[in-house]
């Protein structure tokens, strides 16, 4: 087949439990889109199964993975996740280029987003950004004049693992207190139901009785003018506003976008962050800095990652 003819890229998500898969021109519209579940088990094959659908859209040329983990970009390994099954994680780069024919592009799902973001979303005429992706876990990317900043060790940018409590809850990476054990969808959801144990007029209360509710179910509640939901994001924003604000006396960053289903309640959320950040820097730096939601959505990771692909795949250099 001339190569002229495959002008898509592919670029998949893979999360816990679910993969988004998408697929874009070379001008980086998103022409398909596609989302399934997997077991854990069967991880490869069900990777090769969704890009069989996505190739339904026309050829690809190459495909972008993001994955909640670290990533050498170099030898195409998986360095720490302790979101993949553990099968998966060794030689996931030439099982699927075995089981698809195709080449695959390696990256963390917060870096994607923040190429996503910089290349097709709010940081498209920005020359330095932060996103911070708020999820199942919280994840950070720090662009610099084009380049993705990875730091000596490959994880910079791990802002959901800087302490904002020093006698806070205990978190996955070690630490106690992280951003992480407190923003996080999981951990938003954990603090809702203990309060709610106490005040049962939200309409969260009638959710939990139902079965269980996640972040995505309070930023509804809130946009719906439930005062227990807009509370519960308005005490997130200030621990969101507290890490975001040393991000700019560190780092004097143009923009810094925030990412995630909790960004679903718009203002709610965005507006506490903005204000705690600006409470806890430097004027100067505060003034010099936009905060602003990421604008890809959902599918932000999968775009990205379809964008890494279109401008890094088969070269096998670093990204940006
Ligand atoms: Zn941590």
């Amino acid at each position: 087949m001339p190569e002229t003819s495959e002008t898509n890229y592919a670029g998949i998500e893979v999360a816990q439990t679910t993969m988004r898969g998408v697929v874009i021109s070379a001008a980086g519209d998103v022409i398909a889109r596609r989302e399934a579940t997997y077991q854990p088990e069967n991880l490869i094959g069900e990777i090769a199964n969704l890009v069989t659908g996505l190739r339904e859209a026309g050829p690809i040329k190459s495909v972008g993975l993001g994955i909640p983990g670290l990533v050498n970009r170099e030898t195409d390994r998986v360095l720490i996740s302790t979101g993949l099954p553990s099968a998966a994680r060794d030689d996931i780069h030439s099982e699927l280029m075995k089981a698809t024919g195709l080449r695959f592009e390696l990256e963390n799902d917060a870096n994607a987003a923040a190429y996503g973001e910089y290349k097709s979303g709010a940081g498209r005429d920005a020359r330095d950004i932060f996103y911070i992706g708020i999820g199942e876990a919280i994840g950070g990317a720090i662009i610099l004049d084009g380049k993705l900043w990875i730091g000596a060790s490959g994880c910079a940018g791990e802002i959901g693992h800087i302490t904002i409590n020093t006698e806070g809850a205990e978190c996955e990476c070690g630490n106690t207190g992280c951003l992480e054990t407190v923003a996080s969808g999981p951990n938003i959801v954990r603090r809702a139901r203990e309060r709610l144990d106490r005040d049962s007029t939200s309409s969260l209360s009638k959710l939990l009785l139902e079965e269980s509710f996640t972040a995505a179910d309070v930023a509804r509640e809130a946009n719906n003018g439930d005062d227990f939901s807009v509370m519960m994001l308005e005490r997130t924003g200030k621990s969101i506003g507290t890490a975001v604000a040393s991000m700019i006396n560190l780092l004097s960053i143009e923009r810094i976008i925030l990412g995630g289903a909790i960004m679903e309640a718009g203002d709610l959320i965005l507006k506490p962050i903005i204000e705690e950040a600006q409470k806890r820097s430097f004027q100067p730096c505060f003034e010099a800095t936009t905060i602003v939601a990421a604008e890809l959505g959902a599918d932000g990771v999968a775009i990205g990652a379809a964008l890494l692909a279109r401008d890094f795949g088969g070269t096998g250099v670093a990204p940006v």
